[in-house]
């Protein structure tokens, strides 16, 4: 199944818009006893889940109420730093475990490599005229061999605690989701982006996956066993999703 989206749901058909102020509010009739409100990036789009029977005024007044709330959200994704599509050249910053570094590129006549060079450089060696293509390939290639170095320890520390055992692991770039998994087969994929982000947030989104083996949906048993398994999971999701976009912008 595929779940594990970055916090920007799809536009559902049932919702509508509710202008209020000069903020555009999509709002969703839900079978939920609390109104929740959510700003959510690039762009800071808000969306409100209300109970079926709560009267639009009274929806109107809960985002009234929450908008000081609202704003400082909205200017705090305008202000985050995000990534312009890269062109792999000297000098250009580029992320390896939520650190950011310099990119230097360094045309070599010996094997292509890629190595942190005094924690603040990525080293990368190419051959000499190798095109941004290659260059990304090269990079890309590195992310993956360095993310799945790190998969077989983090899943043996994981499994006893979430109580599953994955059978296969895969790494896989994709576009609108960090993770997903088939819990009947016990494969989980992870998206090879996470080599860019915090180490806490790998285990996150690697221990969401594991979850779903117990529970398919993200319901309330979802969320027990989130909370029983890694307390901390909320404040990995919101690094995660506030962590550097890339220019990939992230649809979730
Ligand atoms: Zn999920």
């Amino acid at each position: 199944m595929n779940c594990l989206q970055s916090p920007r749901p799809s536009v559902n058909t049932e919702s509508h818009l509710l202008q209020v102020a000069d903020i555009a509010v999509e709002v969703t009739r839900k079978r939920i006893k609390h109104l929740h409100i959510g700003v959510y990036p690039p762009e800071g789009r808000v969306r409100v889940s209300a109970p079926m029977r709560l009267s639009e005024e009274a929806v109107r007044l809960a985002v009234v109420a929450k908008l000081g709330w609202i704003r400082q959200r909205r200017a705090r994704f305008a202000a985050q730093p995000r990534q312009s599509a890269r062109e792999f050249v000297t000098g250009e910053t580029h992320y390896f475990e939520g650190h950011r570094y310099r990119l230097d590129v360094i045309e070599s006549a010996k094997r292509p490599s890629v190595r942190i060079r005094n924690r603040a450089f990525l080293e990368m060696r190419v051959p000499p005229g190798a095109d941004r293509a290659a260059r990304e390939a090269l990079l890309y290639r590195w992310y993956r061999r360095e993310l799945q170095a790190r998969l077989p320890a983090l899943c043996a520390e994981w499994e006893p605690i979430v109580g599953v055992k994955v059978q296969e692991l895969r790494i896989k770039r994709m576009k609108t989701l960090w993770g997903s998994c088939n819990a009947k087969a016990g494969r989980i994929w992870l998206n090879l982006e996470l080599a860019k982000k915090p180490p806490a947030c790998l285990a996150f989104v690697l221990v969401h996956e594991m979850v779903h083996f117990h529970e398919r949906l993200h319901n309330a048993r979802f969320h027990a066993l989130m909370d029983t398994a890694m307390p901390k999971w909320r404040s990995h999701r919101d690094e995660l999703n506030f962590a550097p976009l890339t220019h990939e912008n992230w649809k979730y």
